[in-house]
């Protein structure tokens, strides 16, 4: 998709409309949206999308977003997931305000209802194990069939129910079900599971409860409760609204949300489901669910990932109704030029090799001033400090120049940014003809600008750190973390598609000294070499590391 196709499908946002024509004929008098995350992972970028949806629109149209955990099944939740989700919705740049809730609250009114529909002859409790239910449930072809124990009586129901909710069955004994049609042509309505008996404890209720809700029974109804005016989730529980109607239309629930459904979010070279993340976590194929390489919302937070060129992406790729995959480059785009108007400029050098300026006074230094952003007056100056000494990237020098290559060269000129013109004289190697040292001379008529007293031209222009003040840092080189567009495609194996140079580390990086103390949450661009954030996990004043956010341009382009 093009940047303009995008531009296009926001004004498309037809949730917008919906909710407009809502307000304007009073069906409604203020939105409420929620955002409803299943506490059993880290959120991922997907999950911006549906962060920004619920709360962009909330904010749009002065209504209110929940942040509401879907916390119905405690074998896969933690505390761990319920933290990062906050952090992670604050960090986006959304506030829940008071409205923080959690289904889980309401186990004792779902239990309540439940009952209801048993009294009702609406559910009833079935001793058939899961993989029998499986076995009955029929296809999308052939009609379920009818489990042997739904026609217990109502007060037998009631008392098994009541049994199980205290303790007195193992795992996996009974279930509570829906009595509704096995031969639905929608396998949803074919006598769904309500309740099941789980001996564990809920990290938000503790032990109050042997059975737990499944999440069909408490995501519908728990939006009820919070009054909930748009029901905004993923295309996958289309299938299921006739299922959640079902619940309001035979529960005594006054308010029926409605439920609106868009597409998820797809990109290329990511795996997006929490399953495959966790798996990559615990197979130590990355090292957390915040790697950097992550498409976590910890993990581009770390990575330096501005929250703004997320909330951008998120309305550049609008919302709509089909199946679609955005190109990863497009966020990498919005990272990119959030950074480009933010970012101060500073100069550093990976792969350092020495140059020594032989007509440089020794222990001179010379201080010169440098624009940190060169659109920006207001972003204010720097200083840089120029000696007889100074690194430049190894990869500046050719011995045996290539066509085109406009850097230095024995006997070639080049313009230090921001500095002065040099030449190489010479070249110094060790016994295995590695370079440990490159010597030149300067220009003193060329300290302001390109200009030579002579008026002849300079090409080439590198970057550099003069080596007394440099500062060394480790620097974390990312790469995409598969190297395949599609790595989750129809059952094959992601593990294949893995990058296996998806980060390179930098351990001994000259940076300009203005960065020993720059403040950690700056992010910088480093002339020619990118976006680069200090990793806040394991950057420390004294030995400082920085994490590459993303390149200047999109090296996949060339590589494609
Ligand atoms: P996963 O499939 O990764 O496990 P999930 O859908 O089970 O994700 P939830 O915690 O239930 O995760 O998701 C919370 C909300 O975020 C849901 O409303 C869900 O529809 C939405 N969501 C999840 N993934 C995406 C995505 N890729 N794009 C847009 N919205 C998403
Ligand atoms: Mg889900």
């Amino acid at each position: 998709m093009s940047t303009e196709e995008a531009a296009v499908s926001t004004v498309n946002n037809f949730l917008k409309n919906i909710i407009e024509e809502d307000l304007k004929n009073g069906k409604h008098g203020s939105v409420i949206t929620r955002f409803p995350p299943e506490p059993n992972g880290y959120l991922h970028i997907g999950h911006a999308k549906s962060i920004c949806i619920n709360f962009g629109l909330a904010r749009d149209f002065g209504g209110r977003c929940h942040l509401r955990f879907d916390d119905t099944n405690p074998a896969k939740e933690e505390q761990e997931y319920i933290d990062s989700i906050m952090e992670s919705v604050k960090w986006l740049g959304f506030d829940w305000g008071t409205h923080l809730y959690y289904a889980s609250d309401n186990f004792e009114q779902l239990y309540q209802w439940a009952v209801y529909l048993i009294e009702q002859g609406k559910a009833y409790v079935d001793d058939l194990t899961a993989e029998q239910i499986r076995a009955y449930r029929g296809t999308l072809t052939e009609a379920g069939t009818e489990s042997p124990f739904r026609n217990r009586t109502v007060a037998e129901n009631i008392d098994l129910f009541a049994r199980m909710r205290s303790g007195e069955f193992p795992d996996g004994s009974h279930v509570l079900r829906a009595k509704i049609d096995m031969a639905a042509p929608n396998i949803n309505l074919r006598d769904p599971v309500l309740y099941r008996i789980l001996n564990a404890p809920h990290p938000h209720v503790g032990d109050a409860w042997k059975i737990y809700p499944m999440y069909d029974f408490a995501h519908g109804q728990t939006d009820a409760i919070e009054g909930i005016t748009h029901s905004i989730c993923t295309l996958e529980f289309e299938s299921h609204k006739p299922l959640y109607e079902w619940f309001l239309d035979n529960l005594p629930i006054p308010v029926r949300p409605r439920q609106y459904e868009f597409a998820r979010l797809n990109l290329t070279y990511t795996v997006m489901s929490k399953r495959k993340l966790q798996e990559l976590v615990q197979k130590g194929t990355v090292s957390g669910w915040d790697d950097p390489r992550m498409p976590t919302l910890a993990g581009i937070r770390r990575r330096g990932y501005p929250a703004a060129s997320v909330r951008t992406f998120c309305e550049l790729i609008g919302v709509g109704r089909s199946d679609s995959w955005i190109d990863v480059a497009i966020l990498e785009e919005c990272v990119r030029s959030e950074l480009n108007e933010t970012a101060p400029r500073a100069m550093a050098v990976l792969r350092p090799v020495k140059l020594i300026v032989d007509n440089y006074p020794v222990g001179q230094v010379e201080e010169f001033s440098a624009a940190n952003h060169p659109q920006k007056p207001e972003m204010g100056s720097r200083t840089l400090h120029f000696s007889r000494e100074i690194w430049i990237e190894r990869d500046d020098f050719m011995e045996t120049p290539s066509k085109g290559f406009h850097r230095l060269t024995v006997g070639g000129e080049v313009k230090l940014r921001g500095g002065y013109i040099i030449t190489c004289t010479g070249v110094v190697k060790d016994a295995d003809g590695v370079i440990v040292e490159l010597h030149g001379t300067y220009d003193p008529a060329s300290r302001d600008g390109i200009h030579t007293a002579d008026g002849r031209k300079v090409k080439g222009v590198i970057h550099w750190v003069a080596v007394d003040s440099a500062v060394s840092a480790e620097v974390r080189l990312f790469d995409r973390l598969f190297s395949d567009p599609n790595p989750d495609r129809g059952g094959a194996d992601y593990s294949q598609f893995l990058n296996a140079a998806s980060v390179e580390i930098v351990s001994d990086a000259q940076l300009e000294a203005s960065l020993a103390h720059s403040t950690a949450e700056t992010r910088f661009q480093f002339e020619r070499l990118g976006y680069f954030y200090q990793d806040p996990t394991d950057s420390r004043q004294e030995s400082l590391v920085f994490n590459r956010i993303v390149t200047l341009r999109d090296a996949w382009v060339t590589k494609k």
